[in-house]
């Protein structure tokens, strides 16, 4: 047996099990070893219902009697009435139906779950439920429960588990031996049998300890070997040109902050080298980095260099162009703007002038990548909001160069130091901590809906002034479906009453993209008092006479989302607010209070990190791409122990291929992290 053997072949597994655990993504022995408990049930500490606290608790019951109800369209709730010796308790289920076949059988069970106050009453919310009888009878109950993709019931895989438990603890070791020793942790074999058997809550702690670090070792080797790897390629030589810079930056309507300087310069002396360039430009919104991607574009056009600068949206692509064009054409650089939106003889003629290198800073979404465009000599790459890019769209456009091009990646996502250099271990990282001179604070107000209707008497009043406001509204049931439905309730609201006598216009995700420049230039042109939008405004647009932003129910943002968002405003000479219009009048949660305290992107995103873990920044790398089972991106003392391995790991030329299971998630992780 090994981890590649089909479980079909283990005992007890047949074609039918075989099936559903392939539907739950599980088809090989190493698959669900690595499956591991999304959290357990600690059924070795019961109450006596009489003992109920709120918190989590473990009770063992009977069920009395069991009912379930629709509240809502796709909404059901199974409530049950649970008794022992000692008295009565609700439990309450959310759209777990088979509850009710599950308790009506009869028997004595264990509830494990949250007893608290909700819906005014006392409830033990969604408890696991595990009949008394079906517990194994000699272990310390503590149970493993599994994440139920596609149905799966976390006993099944219990058991198959408990039938690989030989093969499991004799598990070769996957990470050298002195890593190991020297950092105390378990062996590979001792954290499988301790993650999915374990017999004490140390037990646990040890073995996610020991994967966590794995994780994280791996991980970090593979920046390493990405940076290895690229100081092998070759890239343009683009040499420093300072009357040339000098000129640009002469012609700016402002001055450059000693930020946009400082990271001005990283770039020059990267392009200078002969290796391509591998940066990451953060900088919070406003901070000013178009100016800088605008600055190295002029350098290179200067040796005969394209630039292709990839946005995330056409409204962003567009305003880029014109920025850019105002800046550049004066130096005779011409500026070119390639979106979906482009058609017919404009396109051709566009991307004609693309593959002659008549122009030489293309500006454009998605669309730069299609296989119809060609560059006659890319220099450098600009990819603007680079999170919202996947890594192959990135090297669609690094392919289009005969070498490898230059990369600046550019992000208003505040990613903690520690953090970008664990996530982007290959990358070189400039950051813009400086705003632009005279920009006035913005000032941001936690609203209770109790006095919406002052607000908004406010708020016309700023509009009577001539300003222009943003009115942002988070998805339905956190339902990209729902889009649509929330924004355009809020617009038919505002219109039919409160602003009837101002210009309202919508904005969403659903509208065509024509649709969507059309409303955003008729805004961004004065033409509309008011915009109603889900968060497709988010990035980077620029309407410097818009001073106010009411944003509906901030609860559903994080912390950063909200900061981006409330960067729209406090663009102009005029004072700017941000009002959060809480759903409910009870108080705001702490987490709230912080954006109201501060407005630096940088802490916000520690706040986030800290109180919501790191899924809430990170939410795409951590559960998407990156996919890290255990490790905890914000634990930054397990990362430097981490790294301070991978060091020495490196520093004693140890061969990779040595280690079966580190080579191959290391390469795993080097394809997916690598920006080039
Ligand atoms: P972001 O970093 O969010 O992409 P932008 O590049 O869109 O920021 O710049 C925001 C605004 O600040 C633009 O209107 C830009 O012209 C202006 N700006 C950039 N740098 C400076 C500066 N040094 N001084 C004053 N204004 C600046
Ligand atoms: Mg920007």
């Amino acid at each position: 047996m090994n981890y590649a053997t089909s479980l079909e072949h283990i005992k007890g597994v047949g074609p039918k099990t075989a099936e559903q655990l392939a539907r739950s993504g599980l088809n090989t022995v190493g698959d669900i070893l690595t499956f591991f408990p999304r959290t357990y049930d600690d059924f070795s500490h019961t109450v006596t219902i009489s003992d109920v606290a709120p918190g989590k608790v473990t009770i063992k019951a009977r069920c009395e009697s069991i009912s379930t109800r629709p509240v809502r369209r796709g909404m059901r709730v199974t409530t049950a009435t649970l008794t022992d010796d000692t008295g009565k308790v609700q439990a309450v289920w959310f759209n777990q139906p088979y509850r009710e076949t599950q308790l009506k059988a009869g028997g004595e069970f264990y509830f494990s779950g949250e007893f608290e106050f909700r819906y005014n009453r006392h409830q033990l919310t969604n408890p696991s439920a595990e009949k008394v009888s079906d517990m194994p009878v000699q272990t310390d109950r503590i149970l493993p429960v599994y994440r139920a993709v596609a149905g799966l019931k976390s006993q099944l895989v219990r058991k198959i588990l408990a039938e690989l438990k030989p093969f499991m603890t004799m598990h070769p070791e996957t990470l050298p031996l002195s890593v190991v020793r020297t950092e105390k942790l378990l062996t590979y074999a001792d954290a499988l049998t301790a993650i999915h058997f374990p017999k004490t809550k140390e037990d646990i702690d040890a073995a996610r300890e020991r994967l966590g670090f794995e994780e994280f070792f791996e991980l970090l080797l593979a920046g390493q070997r990405n940076k290895q790897n690229n100081a092998k390629l070759k890239g343009w030589h683009i040499p420093f040109d300072q009357p040339a810079v000098k000129a640009f930056v002469e012609e700016l309507p402002f001055q450059l902050t000693g930020a946009q300087k400082r990271a001005a310069w990283d770039i020059i002396q990267d392009l200078e080298k002969e290796i391509p360039m591998n940066r990451l430009l953060q900088g919070d919104v406003g901070s000013g980095k178009t100016v800088v991607a605008g600055l190295v574009a002029r350098l290179a056009a200067q040796h005969g260099f394209q630039t292709a600068i990839m946005a995330p949206t056409e409204i962003l692509a567009g305003q880029h162009a014109a920025t850019l064009d105002t800046l550049l054409r004066p130096f005779g650089v011409n500026v070119g703007l390639l979106t979906g939106s482009v058609k017919g003889k404009a396109r051709q003629a566009l991307i004609g002038g693309i593959a002659e290198g008549d122009i030489q800073v293309i500006i454009g979404t998605h669309a730069l990548i299609q296989s119809s465009v060609s560059f006659a000599r890319l220099g450098l790459v600009v990819v603007d909001e680079q999170h919202r890019f996947g890594v192959a769209q990135r090297q669609e456009l690094l392919k289009k160069s005969e070498q490898m091009p230059h990369l600046l990646a550019m992000t208003a996502t505040p990613i903690p130091r520690s953090l970008a250099l664990t996530v982007y271990g290959d990358l070189d990282i400039s950051v813009l901590d400086e705003r632009p001179a005279h920009r006035q604070p913005i000032i941001t107000k936690l609203w209770s809906p109790n006095s919406r209707s002052q607000l908004y008497k406010t708020i016309d009043g700023e509009i009577e002034k001539g300003r222009q406001v943003y009115v942002v509204c988070p998805l339905i049931d956190d339902n990209i479906d729902n889009e649509e439905k929330s924004v355009q309730r809020e617009y038919d609201s505002l219109r039919q009453s409160t602003f009837k006598h101002r210009r309202i216009g919508l904005l969403h995700g659903r509208l065509p993209s024509k649709e969507k420049e059309a409303v955003m230039g008729e805004f961004a042109k004065g033409r509309l008092d008011i915009l109603v939008s889900t968060t497709v405004i988010e990035v980077g647009v620029d309407v410097p006479n818009a001073s106010v932003i009411l944003i509906e129910d901030p609860q559903k943002f994080g912390l950063a989302q909200l900061h981006q968002l409330r960067g729209r405003v406090g663009r102009g000479p005029e004072q700017s607010y941000c009002y959060l219009m809480m759903a409910d009048s009870k108080a705001p949660s702490a987490r709230l209070r912080e954006i109201e305290r501060s407005e630096d992107g940088f802490y916000l995103a520690e706040v986030d990190l800290k109180l919501r873990g790191p899924g809430e920044i990170y939410g795409r790398l951590q559960h998407g791409a990156l996919n890290l089972r255990i490790a905890s991106l914000s634990d930054t003392k397990l990362i430097s122990r981490a790294q301070a391995q991978v060091a020495q790991f490196i520093k004693n030329g140890e061969n990779i291929q040595d280690y079966d299971m580190l080579a191959r998630h290391v390469e795993h992780y080097q394809r997916i992290t690598t920006l080039n």
